[in-house]
């Protein structure tokens, strides 16, 4: 630091793109001579190992100080090989998996030449309109929580020792903060809500990712209250570096320190890029500004050199942990892309996570599973697309290494045996289709209609003010129903649908998200109980728009639905209150039966803990994975408080008629909350315990907390 001139230093804060995904490989004038010269200390968007190298070399051997820079991509689901979308990764509540998912997408990206991903993102949403809802973990904090440390874990490594390794990457915790909360669902929109549900809902994934070690956040797009996240002091320093003790560094998000100026918080660049500084925001990503104005604000006074200093120092000390200092290259070694990207292991991985990421959502009259030789009729248009299974993050993922779900049913079943017709488009009007796959529906014995959204109509600016499945799908699934045959419904979305058509049209329904490279392996080895589905949606799913944001951590208000009152209760007319699947729900083909809760006593002390113990059996037919949830309520605290909040959960593999003991710990901390004066703990009184297999359908004990 005592080496570096300020204008050294503030290229240090800066970060561009290198508009790979544009242009491919390109050696832009502007961008590159801002290398050269020390003003651009970071890029992202660079990929190949050969491609980094060359940049990296400009920057280490023509800079004055040969700083090298960090190269950062958002590796979001996956590098070549594409994992399912992480909506659907955290249906498979299986936080090792989740892990291994990171870490192999991290040993791509690193042998890419990257060291750094934009991911974990760790906004909980209730907002299915958002098309963002894709890229998290849902709606719990708990859930969200604990796959936020898996994912940091994965990329990063447990230790921030492991940083320094070649095969990891450093992780960056986004979009902070309350980024899944805009009003109606706008991607972009405002954010309000009170503090008390910022800190005990959104707030405790992020915490969750810093905890678990990563080393640099992102600032979201979004106002929180008034105050954009860019320009926000509370966000940004009071609890970040205060309350969390973050010692990584803060980057925006793309190009919202010129966005104060739309915000309508800054009326110049200058003012924009100090208020963002003085926030505490160490890193611009492309708006250009930093670079631009920094060094006359501090000449100004505007912004003090110490400022400067302590973004520089942060981001310094996450470059010396990746081990660039000692060799700026070793990210770039093109045997090692060579023999990674796309790797045999890595695509078993990638099936692992599909397979245990789909949720069997109904199952009727035997519809599924499917039995080999069966003769199957597939319609959609979505069973024949590659593209659309890798979603809409999909890094350097390639299509052409994806077989498509029709593909893989006819190697699995015979391609004698499986008769496709599109029938339709996903999106479209066209009713042309219809007579086809109709007439060829009559020759089979089961129908499987591959149905629902456009991977582009997830993600980014990709919003949505109607959550039923577009286009003409569902009414050719009404016309397929006349036919008087079982009907298995595969659904691939990026949010929760509103299927209360579909619910009522197909025998079964299996939701399989934006599976990744090996979706179409997946998906046909559970439709053919290859494997048993064991997914668990990890966000409620609405019968109807109109009860979004609907979630299972509701209050109870003071005219609940329950009150004998016909009239003056907390309810609509026109539909009931519970949604179509609640959060934590998923069939299996076999069936599980739990005990009663066994508390071993009925007083928690301040220090002390209970157990909750059930026996959950497989009554069934066949092996199957039951994920265990442990849910609390609170039933009288001096603010209101939620009628189920999850507190553990424990994903167990049951043979046919086989039975486990599950044993979960209860202590205080555990039932902590923001209380009426806003410090942070438990208090006494009276409380309710639930397990089951979801959220809704649980068994249910007492205990007080003294
Ligand atoms: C997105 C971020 C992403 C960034 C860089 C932004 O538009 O909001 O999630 O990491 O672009 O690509």
């Amino acid at each position: 630091m005592k080496l570096m001139t300020l204008d050294e230093k503030i290229g240090q804060m800066v970060l561009y793109t290198s508009d790979w995904d544009l242009t491919g490989p390109t050696m832009r004038a502007g961008y590159i001579d801002d290398i050269r010269k020390g003003n651009c200390g970071n890029v992202f968007n660079a990929q190949t190992a050969a491609y980094v190298r060359k940049l990296q070399k400009i920057a280490v051997e023509e800079t004055r100080l040969h700083i090298p820079l960090l190269f950062g991509y958002d590796v979001i689901h996956g590098y070549k090989t594409t994992f399912p979308i992480p909506l659907g990764e955290a249906a498979s509540w299986d936080m090792s998996l989740i892990e291994q998912s990171a870490r192999v997408s991290a040993t791509e990206a690193a042998a890419a030449g990257l060291n750094w991903t934009f991911a974990p993102m760790c906004d909980i949403s209730v907002e299915p309109r958002w098309g963002r809802v894709s890229e998290g973990a849902g709606e719990d904090p708990f859930l969200g929580s604990r796959i936020a440390e898996a994912r940091v874990h994965g990329f990063q490594g447990k230790n921030l020792s492991d940083l320094a390794d070649t095969l990891t990457i450093l992780a960056c915790v986004k979009h902070y903060a309350a980024y899944g909360a805009p009003v109606a669902g706008r991607d972009y929109n405002t954010v309000d809500m009170s503090e008390r549900v910022f800190r005990d809902v959104y707030l405790p994934p992020y915490a969750a990712a810093i905890k678990a070690g990563a080393m640099s956040v992102m600032s979201s797009f979004n106002e929180l209250n008034g105050m954009p996240a860019t320009c926000n002091k509370w966000l940004m320093t009071d609890i970040l570096r205060g309350e969390l003790s973050f010692k990584g560094f803060v980057v925006t998000d793309y190009n919202s320190i010129q966005e104060l100026m739309n915000h309508g918080v800054a009326a110049t660049e200058s003012d924009a890029a100090a208020l963002s500084a003085n926030a505490g925001i160490d890193m611009d990503m492309q708006s250009t500004y930093y670079q631009k104005h920094l060094k006359e604000l501090v000449k100004q006074g505007v912004v003090s050199e110490k400022t400067i200093d302590d973004a520089v120092r942060r981001i310094l000390r996450v470059k010396f942990m990746l081990g660039l200092f000692d060799d700026p290259y070793r990210y770039c070694n093109e045997a090692r892309e060579k023999r990674l990207e796309g790797a045999p292991a890595h695509l078993e991985a990638a099936c692992e996570v599909a397979k245990h990421s789909l949720v069997l959502l109904k199952n009727e009259n035997n519809a599924l599973p499917l039995k080999k030789g069966e003769k199957l009729v597939v319609i959609g248009e979505l069973a024949n697309s590659a593209n659309n299974l890798l979603g809409s993050w999909r890094a350097a993922g390639d299509s052409k290494m994806a077989t498509t779900i029709l593909d893989e049913l006819r190697t699995y079943n015979g391609s004698q045996n499986v008769i496709y017709s599109e029938g339709c488009k996903k999106m479209g009007e066209d009713r042309g289709g219809f007579n086809a796959a109709l007439a060829a529906a009559r020759h089979a014995d089961k129908i499987v209609m591959v149905i629902g959204e456009d991977c582009d109509w997830t993600g980014e600016a990709a919003s949505r003010t109607d959550i039923r499945v577009p286009g003409v799908q569902t009414e050719l699934l009404e016309k397929l129903k006349t036919l008087n045959k079982p009907v298995v419904v595969v659904l691939m979305n990026g949010r929760p649908l509103d299927l209360s058509r579909e619910d009522k049209l197909a025998d079964a329904i299996l939701e399989v998200w934006f599976p990744g490279t090996k979706g179409g392996k997946a998906i046909t080895d559970v439709l053919f109980g290859e494997y048993n589905p064991s997914g668990k949606l990890p966000i409620t799913f609405p019968r109807c728009l109109g009860q979004v944001p609907i979630y299972y951590y509701t209050k109870n208000t003071g005219r609940p639905i329950y009150l004998s009152d016909p009239k003056y209760k907390s309810r609509y007319l026109d539909c009931p209150n519970d949604p179509l699947y609640p959060f934590g729900y998923g069939l299996s083909y076999t069936t599980f039966s739990y005990s009663n809760i066994s508390l071993s006593g009925t007083a928690l002390k301040s220090h002390g803990s209970l157990k909750a113990t059930v026996t959950v059996t497989n009554t069934g037919k066949c092996d199957g994975e039951e994920v265990v949830q442990l849910y609390t309520r609170q039933l009288v605290g001096s603010v209101t408080r939620p009628v189920k909040e999850l507190k553990g959960f424990n994903k167990i593999a049951l043979k046919a008629g086989e039975s486990k003991t599950v044993t979960f710990t209860v202590t205080p901390d555990m039932l902590a909350f923001h209380r009426a004066d806003m410090s942070y703990g438990t208090e006494p009184g009276k409380f309710q315990l639930f397990i089951g297999g979801n959220s809704r359908d649980v068994k249910q004990a007492s205990f007080t907390l003294n």
